[in-house]
């Protein structure tokens, strides 16, 4: 028989597939690491599973005991998943703009959810102050112990792809691998991927959306923040703990004008449903593509599932009340009946 003793084991070890069009526009080989195959469907289950493990060997968790953290949605799920599978009990905190499919999906795996408004971290209603006071609130009358995740300063995130995703991604590709290209929400992919493979000659390259200070705080110490993008999960105002101590080789901006597109033909035409995030990726990767020219290999993260973002980047509507493109499929329009 073979089986895995519970969810939480079967994260990870996700496949590496080649992405058609990337990599013919580019003459490399483009490679997404499938992310949304993971039990939660995304990349943040290692996260979830490797700061869940890491409070239990220092013993602050205990069967029974509570995991509270504040999140965009992914690492909600991850937590609610894998830490239902190993025995626990999670509250997460989301601000209340994040789409519905991730609040849903947080609720139906059995997490209990509090929705705070979207305010900048300065303000102690902030969804990760807020989730870090109500842990340390909970903690004082726990018997079982009370953590508070902290994914963006808890290095047990980067930890996850510092001996996972990078060994993974080394060995899946024989160690032909030239190019990594991540965006940062905590910085946990790209810090833990980088510092696992920078050291063998990979060259690491940060894709930074619209909004995001990240590429402007590495380059200049300063957060530059201007722009706009609908991808969830990514883009930050600060250098976090999981990005201390690592510098990527290149950094590019990435508008949604770039990544958009690229969502919706890699659904259409190799069926491959992703969310906004991958499609920052994707058109960094193939930045890196251009810049290390024709023949390399790069590897990408497919970071989660599309269908999580239905009403949003797959919704006609919504693309339009943003001044973004449609695709005429998308629309029922289909541009290339004969
Ligand atoms: N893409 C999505 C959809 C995410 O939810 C996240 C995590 N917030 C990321 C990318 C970025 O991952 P990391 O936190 O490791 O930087």
């Amino acid at each position: 028989m073979q089986f895995k003793p519970d969810l939480a084991t079967a994260v990870g070890n996700t496949p590496l597939i080649k992405l058609r069009r990337a990599s013919e526009e580019t003459g490399c080989t483009i490679l997404g690491k499938c992310e949304f195959m993971n039990p939660g469907q995304s990349v943040k289950d290692r996260a979830a599973l490797s700061i869940i493990t890491d409070a239990i060997e220092r013993g602050e968790l205990l069967p029974g005991g509570t995991i509270v953290e504040g999140t965009a949605g992914n690492t909600g799920i991850g937590l609610a998943v894998v830490g239902a599978s190993m025995g626990f009990k999670t509250i997460i905190v989301i601000p209340e703009t994040q789409s519905q499919e991730k609040k849903d999906m947080i609720r139906l795996a059995g997490a209990q959810l509090v929705q705070v408004p979207a305010v900048p971290y300065r303000n102690p209603n902030n969804y990760v102050r807020y989730s870090g006071r109500l842990a340390e609130t909970l903690a004082k009358d726990s018997t079982h112990g009370v953590i508070w995740a902290n994914q963006f300063d808890n290095t047990a995130n980067r930890d996850a792809h510092i001996d996972g995703t990078g060994p993974e991604i080394w060995e899946q590709t024989g160690g032909k691998v030239d190019g990594f290209v991540s965006a940062v929400g905590t910085g946990g992919t790209l810090a833990g991927v980088g510092m696992a493979l920078q050291p063998k000659g990979v060259k690491i390259a940060l894709a930074d959306p619209g909004g995001s200070g990240v590429m402007s705080l590495l380059q200049s110490g300063e957060a530059d923040m201007s722009g706009t993008s609908i991808t969830e999960g990514i883009g930050n105002g600060r250098i976090t703990k999981n990005l201390e101590g690592f510098m990527p080789d290149f950094c590019y901006k990435v508008s949604d004008e770039e990544a958009l597109p690229i969502v919706f033909d890699l659904l259409k035409d190799e069926g491959l449903c992703v969310g906004g995030s991958s499609g920052i990726n994707i058109a960094g990767a193939m930045r890196l593509a251009k810049e290390l020219g024709p023949g390399h290999t790069i590897v990408t993260i497919l970071c989660d599932y599309g269908t999580r973002y239905q009403s949003k980047l797959f919704n006609p509507e919504f693309l339009r009340s943003k001044d973004l493109p449609v695709p005429g499929w998308m629309d029922g329009t289909p541009d290339d009946l004969p």
